[in-house]
């Protein structure tokens, strides 16, 4: 039975970044993932503010195109922002977890693709993880100091049996990517659009995201739950088809290359179980993902990192436990993802469209900077700061208004 000092189960972004950073500080990983690549599930779709690059250190080749544009249309408003500089990328998921997951063999640990994990135990003081491959019945079995559970919304080490699980909230997101004309995917390409409201996806979201080579991933999602208003279920695809004929005009000359998708679940107030002994739960694993916009894969990756810190401490003996884990890493995310919940439950689950409208037309007035710090920041603040001023503009303008019928009505006498 092969030995190593931490399993990680799981080669998404969290499993990924948390095993290239634990290998390359000289630590014996071994990175286990039950796909036997990572083109088969390619369900994200994986856009990121720039800054994702350098603090995670990703090399060009994990970028599936860079976007400096970005659009929201809801049912009756729309507003687009360009910036003279790159906004972000949309990541090549499978490259991207590709990568990390050479980081891994190349800092001389050990990465297996197409090994599921379904159970560990205590033998003799040690823990054993064991895996099933694909097309044999004998399991394999591994020595660990530490299991990581990178499984993401299936939380299976964490919860090996389904029916343990806690309730979580969730939404599903399908997307297609489809190639289409140069002269159509020219006028959408470094342009990242948002669709909100019943005319496009009620009670969730839909989104057109560029990628390289005349290609477009066209995606939903929808929040599971009923809205206050109007509760709406129909087909997912027929939502994207809205989206490809009504918005970008596309008949029949396009191809649709791949669908894919997935379920996020998320505990709501990060009520997630972070550690048992010498387990311990990164990623969506334990709701690191924004419930409001969906965007997980640099939240992922962060807590693969503190996590890599805690469990070199571990190994080393310097900490008997991960709870100074759990308190770091509720300590960055509560209070802004409570907001985005409260937010989310609020724009998915109860507005109309009308109140959808007044939001986009809201942010809508902003500049770039401020818009792109609540959408992507999550900084929520600048919302209500810019209140204010908006008013201020309004009452301003209706003032203006009075003094200018006031003036015309003096002169006509
Ligand atoms: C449709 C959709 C669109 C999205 N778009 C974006 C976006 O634009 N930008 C963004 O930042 N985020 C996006 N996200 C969210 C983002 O993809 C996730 O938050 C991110 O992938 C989480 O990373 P993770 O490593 O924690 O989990 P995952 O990426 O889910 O990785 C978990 C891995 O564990 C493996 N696994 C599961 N069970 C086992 C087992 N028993 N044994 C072995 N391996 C196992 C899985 O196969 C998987 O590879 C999107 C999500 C969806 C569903």
């Amino acid at each position: 039975m092969q030995s190593f000092d931490i399993v990680v189960v799981g080669a998404g972004p969290a499993g990924g970044h948390c095993a290239r950073t634990l290998a390359k500080n000289g630590y014996r990983v071994l990175l286990a993932e039950q796909h036997s690549s990572f083109e088969i599930n390619n369900f994200s779709s994986a856009a990121t503010p720039l800054k994702t690059l350098e603090l995670f250190n990703l090399p060009e080749q994990t970028i599936g195109n860079v976007w400096d544009k970005l659009t929201i249309v809801s049912s009756n408003a729309r507003k687009t922002w360009t910036s003279p500089e790159p906004l972000g990328v949309v990541f090549d998921f499978a490259k991207l977890r590709q990568f990390l997951a050479d980081e891994v063999t190349e800092a001389g640990s050990e990465v297996w693709m197409g090994y599921r994990y379904f159970k560990h135990y205590r033998e003799n003081g040690e823990t054993i993880a064991e895996f099933k491959r694909k097309g044999t019945t004998e399991p394999t079995r591994v020595k660990t100091k530490v299991l990581v559970d990178a499984t993401g919304s299936a939380r299976a080490v964490m919860y090996p049996q389904k029916r343990n699980r806690p309730s979580f909230s969730k939404a599903t997101g399908i997307e297609y990517l489809i190639e289409v004309e140069p002269y159509c995917y020219r006028k959408l390409e470094q342009e990242l659009v948002f669709f909100l409201g019943s005319k496009w996806m009620p009670q969730g979201y839909s989104w057109v995201f560029p990628m390289e080579g005349n290609r477009l991933k066209i995606g939903v999602a929808r929040y599971y739950g009923k809205h206050a208003i109007a509760p709406v279920e129909d087909r997912f695809k027929n939502r994207i088809n809205l989206i490809t004929k009504n918005y970008l005009n596309l008949e029949d000359n396009y191809q649709l290359i791949d669908v894919h998708g997935s379920t996020l679940c998320y505990s709501m107030g990060l009520k997630d179980v972070y550690y048992r002994d010498n387990t311990i739960a990164i990623g969506d694993s334990v709701s690191t993902f924004n419930f409001l916009g969906g965007e997980g894969i640099r939240y992922a990756m962060l807590a693969g990192e503190v996590a890599a810190r805690y469990i070199g401490q571990y190994v080393k003996g310097e900490i008997g436990e991960f709870d100074p884990y759990r308190k770091e890493l509720r300590n960055y995310f509560l209070r802004r993802w409570q907001i985005s919940e409260r937010i989310a439950k609020k724009v998915y689950f109860e507005y109309d469209d009308r109140a959808i409208d007044r939001g986009v037309s809201y942010i809508g007035s902003m500049n770039l900077k401020d818009a792109f710090d609540i959408l992507f920041e999550y900084k929520f603040e600048k919302a209500t700061q810019g209140i204010l001023p908006l008013l201020k503009r309004q009452w301003i303008a209706f003032l203006q208004s009075i003094r200018e019928r006031f003036d015309l009505n003096q002169s006509k006498i």
